[in-house]
């Protein structure tokens, strides 16, 4: 028990120093000992290790220093470790990437699934992992997987319904097959992860909306991914907007999806359907109460700009702020994601550093 819990101390302070060196980039021992509250020699003897794991780099003296025997920094190596990411979420195939640490893609590999779904459609996602691996330039430190559905804490997709998935545990299925740790979360939580480590934020309150074959939603409220008590919290897409219009897959009538996915969307425009302000109208009488309730700092879009980076958004933007009282929406922003197509692929590679490295 005391040797446990020795570990534990150790593995957390070690993330406390990756933690830093993630957020504010190479550091002195002093420096992280400062910004940790660490000692100067447990710091040392902890990047010690992380030197001997080769995570780590000595990186010389900053040219500023003044006299007396110069700091050396410490940095962390983007390509230490490299992890598979797979992004289940497009309709026709399932996409994947190597991802390094700083989140960066370095190889890609998608799958066509031709109709594939229930078992053939987890052998898919096994062999694009499998070849992922293989394409890696380095140690695999894990793999990280956006999946359309509710997946549960335990990562099982408890419904998938366009892959026809209920039940599946694909995160302990690939760990039998590949032999590494692996991350399954719902896609738009992988791709506020993204958003929040890499989409280069301060904001520890936000929202991202992502719009694609369909709607769902990721929170991040106080710096912690909001997953709800059924796993289904941002599963925004289908409120009812509009109890006299189409029927949705889900079997309501009127879902928010069924006028924001982006086929409708597409849909409309060709065929002078509800116009792009329309629709963001509608959304922000959806997000107000939202924005209100959880006093968000930022409300991101991800999916395709042509649709979205417009009236639609400008629209949103309006309504949000005309629904909501002043205090709520002072510093309130509404803009899109920099991540474009791979926020769910850098989402499922933050998935995988922090459960493993504990960094976010
Ligand atoms: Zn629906």
């Amino acid at each position: 028990m005391g040797k446990l819990l020795a570990e534990d101390t150790r593995r957390h302070h070690r993330s406390l120093i990756l933690q830093h060196l993630f957020a504010e980039g190479p550091a002195s021992r002093a420096d992280l000992a400062r910004a940790t509250g660490l000692t100067r020699v447990t710091v040392s003897d902890l990047v010690g290790g992380l030197l001997a794991d080769g995570l780590l780099s000595e990186l010389g003296t900053p040219a500023e220093s003044k006299v007396g025997k110069p700091p050396t920094l410490v940095g962390l190596l983007a390509d230490a470790a490299h992890i598979v990411a797979l992004d289940l979420s497009p309709a026709d195939r399932m996409i994947g990437a190597v991802v390094n640490l700083f989140g960066q893609v370095k190889a890609r590999a998608d799958v066509s699934l031709d109709g594939a779904n229930g078992e053939e459609a987890v052998r898919l996602a096994v062999g694009l992992a499998e070849r992922l691996r293989e394409a890696a330039g380095a140690p695999v430190l894990g793999v990280g997987v956006g999946t359309p559905g509710v997946v549960d804490g335990r990562g099982v997709i408890l419904d998938a319904h366009n892959l026809h998935w209920a039940g599946v545990d694909l995160t302990g299925i690939l760990r039998r097959k590949l032999d590494l740790p692996v991350y399954v979360a719902n896609d738009a939580n992988t791709a506020v992860l993204a958003e929040y480590a890499f989409g280069g934020t301060t904001a520890a309150d936000l929202m991202l909306l992502r719009i694609g074959i369909g709607v769902g939603a990721g929170l991040v409220v106080g710096g912690a991914l909001v997953q709800g008590h059924a796993w289904a919290a941002g599963e925004i897409g289908h409120v009812v907007v509009d109890s006299g219009g189409e029927r949705c897959a889900c079997g309501k009538v009127g879902c928010l999806e069924t006028i924001l996915s982006a086929p409708h969307l597409r849909d409309g425009l060709r065929h002078g359907g509800r116009p792009l302000g329309s629709v963001g109208t509608v959304l922000g009488g959806v997000l107000a109460p939202v924005v209100a309730a959880l006093n968000l700092h930022e409300v991101v879009l991800a999916g395709p700009p042509d649709l979205l980076d417009g009236e639609l958004r400008l629209a949103l933007d309006r309504c949000v702020r005309d629904r909501v009282m002043a205090a709520s929406s002072a510093d309130l922003v509404v803009r899109m994601s920099p991540l474009g197509d791979d926020v769910v692929l850098v989402g499922a590679a933050v998935l995988v550093l922090s459960g493993e490295l504990g960094v976010s």
